[in-house]
């Protein structure tokens, strides 16, 4: 295949999957860079990422779509996720800045330096977004608090649990109150 043919190929398949950009946020993080793994990107698989149950860590495989995003929290910390093709996050590094985690994907996806569009979210898409899954985007819907008293994460000393799929979060004192009230009689 000569050189032309290649590229025009190469240019159809990122049509086919280019597509769909990625949502605003991802996993209540707000995205900033997304990148396609085409085929100008090589996989070396050098990067050690393990995901699954705790009783069946498997080593996550070549992806196709990666992502930058950054978190709603006080810290504003980047993360870097690889995404499958619906932009589901399969697995998922934290990073201190966005260029640490454009070094970090390029350790694995070799040539993927090159690749990263920026968002370009906007404020009003950004709204849009939250208002289209009932979320109030005036309010501080990110910030994770105990399902049962409401504390947030920094108004308890222990830190919260949450279930496996983290949709309720309880504090360590709630924990204690209802083991208490479990005993009671
Ligand atoms: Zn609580």
């Amino acid at each position: 295949m000569d050189e032309a043919c290649h590229t025009v190929r190469a240019q159809n398949e990122i049509m086919n999957t280019d597509f769909k950009k990625p949502p605003p946020i991802i996993h209540s993080a707000k995205t900033l860079y997304y990148a396609v793994n085409d085929e100008s990107v090589e996989f070396t698989d050098r990067i050690n990422l393990f995901v699954g149950e705790v009783e069946n860590f498997k080593k996550l495989g070549e992806m196709p779509l990666l992502a930058i995003c950054e978190n709603y929290s006080e810290e504003k910390d980047t993360v870097l996720f690889f995404c499958d093709s619906n932009w589901e996050p399969q697995g998922v590094f934290g990073t201190k800045s966005v260029e640490q985690a454009k070094s970090k994907a390029e350790i694995g996806y070799k040539g993927i330096t090159n690749k990263w569009i920026s968002a370009n979210t906007s404020e009003e898409e950004l709204n849009k977004h939250l208002k289209d899954h009932g979320i109030d985007p005036d309010a501080d819907w990110w910030k994770v608090s105990c399902t049962f008293c409401g504390k947030s994460q920094s108004e308890v000393e222990d830190g919260l649990l949450s279930n496996e799929k983290a949709t309720t979060y309880i504090c360590y004192d709630c924990i204690k109150d209802f083991y208490k009230f479990i005993n009671e009689d």
